[in-house]
């Protein structure tokens, strides 16, 4: 069997950043413990359970937002996670006395202070995410304001009255999917400025599969919750090659290979290097 592995693929910088900073402040004895992380510091499962293991503490809960789930610290080190934080959120840490760490990746903060800056110069802002993500709950906490788009038919309800008009992305969407809104705005906003942000590491890793080689599956490695994960799989469908998307090797011991040829295998920006090995070696 022909395996192809997709370049390039796993952690990305944001990613690395942030987990250097917990198992910093995990082994430091200086920073005030215990250590809790808002929210998983990124969404892999696997990567949060070995800081779970180090004793580090992960406040999670898919009704609350990260401002409620701040009520479950009561002292101690508060992580912040790649996918970055309201101001609000970094307020209320401050106010209950908390040790702060915001392992945010650079990439979202640019984006939360190009959307401040625009704010402040009256432009009306568009932001095309995903309700609930946490990257998106966290530039939507900058302004009330600010207009979630998650698909193209919901530019039908939006009646904007404002010839300033700047739009901007969640770093880890599908360049396909985000391009089309891109050009429905423009058609209905011909002045919008239009700020492309999805992140060079989630671009690159897209143009992988997008430029893949025909192939009889792919296999996408990474966690359910990761939306640049799921994006890789949505891409390689779209490009017609039947797609599987899984946690690790434990997804595929039943799986029947008997008439598959050839595989390429690429993986999520948050997913340790040894779940495609296991992949590979079954
Ligand atoms: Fe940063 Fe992009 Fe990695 Fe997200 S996927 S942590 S934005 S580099």
């Amino acid at each position: 069997m022909k395996i192809t592995k997709l370049s390039p693929q796993g952690y990305c910088q944001g990613v690395k950043t942030a987990l250097n900073r917990v198992i910093k402040a995990i082994k430091d004895e200086s920073i005030p413990k215990p250590i809790y992380l808002l929210g998983p510091v990124i969404h892999n499962d696997y990567a949060n359970k070995i800081f779970t293991d180090n004793g580090a503490i992960i406040i999670q809960s898919k009704s609350k937002s990260r401002l409620e789930l701040l009520d479950e610290i009561p002292n101690g080190t508060v992580i912040f996670s790649a996918h970055g934080v309201s101001p609000a959120v970094v307020e209320k840490a401050l106010i209950k006395g908390l040790h702060i760490i915001d392992a945010s990746c650079g990439k979202v903060k640019i984006i939360h202070n190009k959307i401040n800056k625009y704010l402040k110069l009256n432009y009306t802002c568009i932001y095309i995410g995903t309700l609930g993500h946490p990257e998106s709950e966290a530039v939507l906490g900058l302004s009330d304001k600010i207009i979630l788009i998650q698909n193209i038919s919901d530019l039908n309800s939006v009646n904007i009255n404002n010839d300033n008009i700047y739009v901007t992305n969640q770093t880890t969407l599908s360049i396909i999917d985000t391009k089309n809104i891109y050009e429905e705005i423009l058609k209905r906003y011909p002045n919008a400025i239009i700020d492309n942000n999805i992140c060079d590491a989630t671009t690159k890793r897209q143009l992988a599969v997008l430029n893949q080689e025909p192939c009889d599956l792919c296999i996408v490695v990474g966690d359910s919750k990761s939306s640049n994960t799921k994006k890789l799989a949505s891409i390689s469908r779209q490009v017609n090659i039947p797609t599987l998307l899984i946690e690790s090797v434990d997804n595929i011991i039943d799986y029947d290979f008997s008439n598959i040829n050839s595989i390429s295998i690429t993986s999520g920006a948050s997913t340790p290097r040894i779940l495609v090995y296991d992949i590979i070696k079954h």
